[in-house]
């Protein structure tokens, strides 16, 4: 789950991280006062949306030359303008993919004074199985870029659990940040603070791009996108008051709300699995067949006829969706469930589309019967390979 750059300040500024003031605003009414909170004379008007890039997106409705989604303002005027300009309209990032995203907050931070621009993240390391922070001084830009062209400027140090970040460590990075006088002092609490806020929030990754140092040789905070781990979130309810649904796939949301593991993806072959392996065999066998999966989804083991309905109803409702692929291998999960859910799903919402269902193993032959019985427009097959032939070739017509 992803959350805004003002959430994710305003958590680490509760983990004690320097972070300049700032007020989340969600009408140009709220502007100026929020404007007149801030010391000036410096201003930030920024566009708060879940992807990156916002200082060189461009918005739909304003044309080429206008400003991007983060702009700097002198004066509470250009504050007020610049919210005026901006809320309601549609952002386009690197990110956001060409639709781009609707702006429905601003944060409206205290301008800093920027002596050097750094990057600093941090994530789970699977090759050493260890939380590690990357690090780089070349922040503020596409760190992509940086990995691709000059990789020796990246800088990872993995953290161990028991030990936490070290005195060690932190000279670690504060050699490759090439950190000095004030800033290595502050480097002392910020980065043990940061490894303390990822780890107790059970956070998947905290990007800091930029991490500045700041005229006066303070390190400050100036963006930060955060998220989190969703198999963890039920034990962080305060985490989950933060979810901005209007941010997500609807489709992902009614998803999450059944717990099902559900990817919404490009292609027009919608997939109901169980087991992730057999998800992703799944998908791979589709494209094998030239077609592309609409999505990712595994109703898992112990799902009920109810969830069987709502993810096929999930994957009916996709208007992308031209063929539906049922996979099923019945160990723990029943064929006879899976065929329930879909019959209850198909009698609620129809069925428009071609639908071939693959079932194996646990009451396989209840399953088939109650599917035939059904009098639905089903094409069963044999196994995996001759499922995706069928939706495929129903598909291409
Ligand atoms: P994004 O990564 O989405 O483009 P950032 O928050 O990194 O958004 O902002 C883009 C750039 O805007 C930063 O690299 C920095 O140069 C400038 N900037 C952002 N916030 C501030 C601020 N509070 N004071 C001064 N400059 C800022
Ligand atoms: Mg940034």
């Amino acid at each position: 789950m992803n959350i805004h750059e003002h959430q994710a300040k305003a958590l680490l500024k509760e983990y004690g991280a320097p972070v300049a003031a700032g007020v989340a605003i969600f009408s140009v009414d709220e502007a100026e006062a929020a404007a007149r909170s801030l010391p000036g004379p410096l201003y930030v008007v920024k566009s708060q949306i879940h992807a990156g890039g916002r200082g060189k997106g461009k918005f739909k409705e304003l044309g080429p030359d206008a400003k991007g989604g983060v702009r700097l303002a002198k004066s509470i005027e250009e504050v007020v303008a610049h919210a005026k300009e901006m809320l309601g309209n549609t952002l386009v990032t690197a990110q956001t993919g060409e639709a781009g995203k609707q702006v429905n907050r601003l944060y409206v931070e205290d301008g800093a004074d920027i002596a050097r621009e750094l990057y600093c993240s941090l994530l789970v390391d699977r090759s050493v199985g260890q939380v590690a922070f990357v690090v780089s001084t070349e922040g503020g830009m596409d760190i992509e870029a940086v990995a691709h062209d000059t990789p020796e400027k990246i800088v990872t140090v993995a953290i161990n659990p028991e030990a936490g970040v070290t005195d060690a460590d932190v000279a670690k990075i504060v050699a490759a940040l090439k950190l000095d006088g004030v800033a290595a002092e502050d480097a002392k609490s910020l980065f043990p603070i940061l490894y303390k806020a990822f780890s107790d929030t059970d956070m998947a990754l905290l990007e800091v791009n930029p991490l500045i140092v700041m005229e006066n040789g303070h390190l400050r905070v100036l963006d930060a996108k955060v998220s989190f781990d969703g198999n963890a979130l039920f034990r962080h309810d305060n985490i989950k008051a933060l979810r901005d649904e209007s941010e997500e796939d609807s489709k992902e949301i009614e998803a999450s709300k059944w717990d099902l593991a559900y990817v919404a993806l490009d292609g027009n072959i919608g997939c109901m699995v169980n087991g992730a392996g057999l998800a992703m065999a799944t998908m791979d066998i589709i494209k094998l067949y030239g077609k592309e999966p609409a999505n990712f989804c595994d109703v898992g083991g112990g799902a009920g006829k109810d969830k069987v309905a709502a993810a096929f109803k999930i994957i009916t409702a996709d208007p992308k969706v031209e063929g539906i692929l049922v996979n099923i291998f019945g160990g723990i999960m029943k064929c006879d469930v899976i065929a329930e859910g879909v019959v209850a799903a198909v009698q609620e919402v129809g069925l428009k589309v071609p639908l071939v269902v693959r079932l194996e193993g646990t009451n396989v032959e209840l399953g088939k019967k109650i599917l035939n019985e059904s009098g639905l427009a089903i094409t069963a097959a044999d196994d995996l390979d001759d499922a995706a032939k069928k939706i495929v070739a129903a598909i291409n017509g």
